[in-house]
């Protein structure tokens, strides 16, 4: 089928295709719309692409926040101490009062996955923390989905090294654009009709879940024997939604996942990560978790404990869940065999659950709850929102009913 064999194009219309698609499918931005982008240097090339496409979709006006990677450097080499409690706060106000104003949101990841693995693991939970609070009211339209909005990646060079460490600079970056391009579904002859496809495979999967209406999911895996409870009237997602404004947008550039919103206080059991995790520029490997009662009551990591230590101390909700996610074990990203060292690739290549920050639109009428009704329902409250995998070809999950009879949902980490 055309839509599924890659076609070779030079890089440029790739990169073209790319940005065309983020604006057009990914974002659903609408002519009058203002759009804010943040990115970093290194995609300077992809955002000059998605501007243009803005404009020529009818954007009222695109601004661009840029970030560098140097310039976070210098901060922790050369800031005194009370710097990194610090934020802009006003930015992310302004970022705020854009959303609320009409203007659609785009990101551009591909940060360099260790950026921060050498700096003191207290000033970059702090300035986290400090970022995090200060964006919270920028954040909740996005996670209320009261605009439209979506992540694409960007190949960097620090990035590709981290992926590729044998291959010579060159070689690397051409290695993640190609891994970025077909797992973004751009490298096929229609990249827009093979991703109203896929939009549509993921909507019947969630719809399929939604009439199953699990009160649990039980996980069985290597170092994973844990019972997850999904919150009270919980809806499953998957692909695009509709937002607030009325645009529908797919906020997620690649997506292969189905999600959910768990309730804060049933989970029990052990869970072990399948894949490492990069946060804020810091990596987390072989994390080991314990529930009980939906909260974390003991967290190991072979790598980057303290930070792991400092996420869940963020706050009570930071020990607790706030999504779920089923990703098939052969999805594209998967079976591609690479870890990207990024989430938004990584957690569409392995089943994941998420410590924080619960999407209210996966609740039915999610979006008229005020936060106490929402609390009552089971969905969590919290300042950070960081997906982890736990999915692997060995993982079994079942859905357990209301009336307790137990379902086989996926073996061997593919749908039943
Ligand atoms: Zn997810
Ligand atoms: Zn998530």
């Amino acid at each position: 089928m055309s839509q599924t064999t890659a076609t070779f194009r030079p890089f440029s219309e790739n990169l073209d295709l790319l940005a065309q698609v983020a604006v057009k499918v990914g974002l659903g931005l609408q002519a009058g719309q203002a759009l804010v982008m943040t990115a970093s240097l290194d995609a300077v090339p992809l955002a000059r692409r998605i501007t243009e496409h803005a404009y020529r979709a009818g954007a009222t006006l695109v601004t661009t926040l840029y970030t560098d990677d140097e310039t976070t450097l210098a901060r922790y080499r050369f800031a005194p101490n009370e710097s990194f409690d610090l934020a802009a706060k006003w930015l992310y106000d302004g970022m705020a009062e854009a959303f609320k104003g009409g203007a659609a949101r785009l990101a551009i990841t591909g940060a360099d996955p260790a950026l921060l693995a050498n700096q003191d693991a207290d000033k970059v939970g702090r300035a986290n923390r400090a970022v995090s609070k200060a964006y919270r009211p920028a954040l909740e339209l996005i996670t209320r989905h009261a605009i439209n909005w979506t992540i694409v990646a960007s190949a960097t060079p620090a990035w590709a090294a981290a992926m590729f460490p044998a291959e010579a600079p060159e070689a690397a970056l051409a290695k993640l654009w190609d891994a970025i391009f077909s797992t973004t579904r751009i490298d096929v002859a229609d990249p827009v009709a093979a991703w109203r496809d896929h939009d549509r495979g993921l909507q019947q999967r969630a719809a399929r879940m939604n009439e199953k209406r699990y009160d649990w999911l039980q996980y069985k895996g290597p170092g994973t024997d844990f019972r997850l409870g999904l919150a009270d009237g919980h809806l499953w997602l998957g692909g695009g939604t509709t937002a607030g404004n009325g645009n529908y947008c797919i906020p997620n550039m690649p997506t292969e996942e189905i999600f959910t919103t768990p309730h804060k206080n049933r989970a029990e059991g052990v869970v072990t990560a399948t894949k490492p995790l990069s946060h804020q520029g810091t990596m987390i490997e072989g994390i080991q978790v314990h529930f009980h009662e939906g909260r974390i009551v003991e967290a190991r990591a072979s790598r980057g404990q303290e930070v792991l230590q400092k996420l869940i101390d963020t706050d009570d909700g930071a020990r607790r869940l706030g999504e779920v996610a089923l990703v098939p074990h052969s999805s594209p990203i998967a079976s591609g065999g690479l870890t990207f060292l990024n989430t938004l690739f990584d957690e569409n290549a392995a089943s994941h659950i998420a410590l924080g920050q619960a999407y209210s639109s996966c609740l039915l009428e999610g979006d008229k709850l005020s936060a106490q009704e929402l609390a009552a329902r089971g969905a969590n409250d919290s300042l950070i929102h960081v997906d982890w995998m736990i999915g692997s070809a060995e993982l079994d999950i079942d859905g357990i009913t209301a009336s307790g009879v137990s379902e086989p949902v996926m073996r061997k980490g593919e749908w039943v």
